[in-house]
């Protein structure tokens, strides 16, 4: 199931026969090889309760596999303190929800730029690369509101500022738009896009089979296994 890589380049995911057993014994994730080469935009799609989360929980090294291994930009997960992991995570992976989480109260400049907390980067310089990702999301305008002044999908643009704005190697984005109504949910999947145009490698989670047809890779989930894998052409230039 581990198709070749467009670019032949090192991949940033890397999935080897990994499981995943939840307390109980429910096996969420069975034998899973996949491999996500820099630059790519992929979707995964599948029912609920198809283990789209717990692969989504590897991926960002949430959480470890019973059996396995996963490498996240070259880094094997397992062999890696907790304190690596966070570094890794912080450092390289940018998280997209369905729940926007954004904290009552703070301005939307602030939101973002906390993004940057862990790299140590005086407030100033953090305000500043967080403005810039508010202008890259069309939010330049908007920067000293507050979450609640905004709508549900412009608090998603937030969001994704927040993720991309410590420039990460990998951005994971769990139902992106399944709290938004469609013109809202359209432009957040364009803004992905847009950002897998820029160089972003990009998953979007989705139980969606429409968004999911809308990526170059497709990658279909059912029962903890990965069932297809396929490449396309996209209206966009969004391919490879
Ligand atoms: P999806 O995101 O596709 O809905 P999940 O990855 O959330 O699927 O779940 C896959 C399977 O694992 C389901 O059977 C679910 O009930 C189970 N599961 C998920 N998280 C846990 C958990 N923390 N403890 C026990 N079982 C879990």
């Amino acid at each position: 199931m581990s198709g070749a890589l467009p670019d032949g380049g090192e991949p940033v995911v890397e999935f080897d026969s990994v499981c995943k057993e939840y307390p109980g014994g429910v096996a969420a994730l069975r034998e899973v090889s996949l491999r996500i080469g820099r630059g790519e935009l992929v979707g995964v799609v599948g029912p609920s309760g198809s283990g789209k989360s717990t692969l989504l929980h590897l991926m960002g090294s949430l959480d470890r596999p019973s059996a396995g291994r996963v490498l996240i930009d070259g880094h094997d997960v397992a062999r890696l303190s907790d304190r690596e992991v966070s570094a890794l995570r912080a450092g390289r992976i940018g998280f997209v929800f369905q729940q926007f989480h954004l904290a009552v109260g703070v301005p939307v400049l602030d939101a973002v730029a906390d993004g940057l907390l862990y790299g140590g980067l005086p407030l100033r310089r953090r305000r500043d690369r967080a403005a810039a990702a508010l202008e890259r999301v069309g939010l330049g305008h908007r920067v000293h509101h507050l979450p609640h002044q905004l709508s549900g999908g412009e608090r998603q643009r937030v969001a994704v500022a927040r993720a991309v704005v410590g420039e990460p190697a990998l951005l994971l984005a769990d139902e992106p738009t399944g709290n938004l109504d469609s013109a809202s949910g359209a432009a957040v999947l364009g803004l992905l896009r847009e950002l897998h145009r820029a160089g972003t490698t990009v998953v979007v989670i989705t139980h969606d089979r429409e968004i999911a047809a809308g990526m170059p890779r497709e990658v279909g989930i059912r029962d903890g296994r990965v069932v297809t894998d396929a490449r396309r052409a996209v209206r966009d230039g969004g391919g490879q």
